[in-house]
């Protein structure tokens, strides 16, 4: 019996062609495309003249075909409105990313900078990571204190010493 294996796109099972024994996609039209798709994909990222000769066939196209683009995105609007909201999904999650990102390597610094205070105490930002939940939202800002501070300070047995400051 023929040993089969399982596709990489549809997860369908297959039997490789004897003469492709390392074959991962089965021979669907949807599969042998994603195939094609993975390799450039691969070819581009790993290969420097690869990734110049499309550069310079893409450049050349676009000379020879100036208006395609612009055309295209007249005839088909609702193509264009989507990859414009696409695009600003991608932007607001890479803006997220790059506010959580500055925070926690102030946080880093702030660990390095290693006071004799408390490491952990100070305000910070809380941002949902989940770009779609920006849109209408702000950071906020929460104030923590470690807890042995506050009780040194105000003289009380506290639990509960997280403040939640809504930003103004
Ligand atoms: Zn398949």
């Amino acid at each position: 019996m023929k040993k089969k294996k399982k596709c990489k796109d549809c997860e369908c099972l297959f039997e490789p062609d004897p003469r492709h024994p390392k074959q991962k996609y089965c021979t669907r039209e949807k599969c042998r495309k994603a195939r094609k798709a993975q390799w450039q994909r691969n070819k581009l990222a790993n290969d420097e003249l690869y990734r110049q000769n499309q550069k310079d066939c893409q450049n050349r196209w676009r000379e020879k075909n100036p208006d395609y683009w612009k055309n295209y995105r007249k005839k088909n609007p609702a193509y264009t409105a989507k990859n414009r909201e696409k695009q600003r999904a991608r932007n607001r999650i890479k803006r997220s990313r790059n506010k959580a990102r500055s925070i926690s390597t102030r946080i880093a610094n702030m660990d390095v900078e290693g006071s004799k205070k408390s490491k952990i105490s100070g305000r910070y930002m809380i941002i949902p990571c989940d770009g779609e939940m920006i849109a209408n939202m702000d950071a906020v800002i929460v104030e923590i204190n470690e807890i042995t501070d506050i009780c040194k300070e105000s003289g009380h047995d506290c639990k509960d010493t997280t403040l939640f400051i809504p930003k103004s």
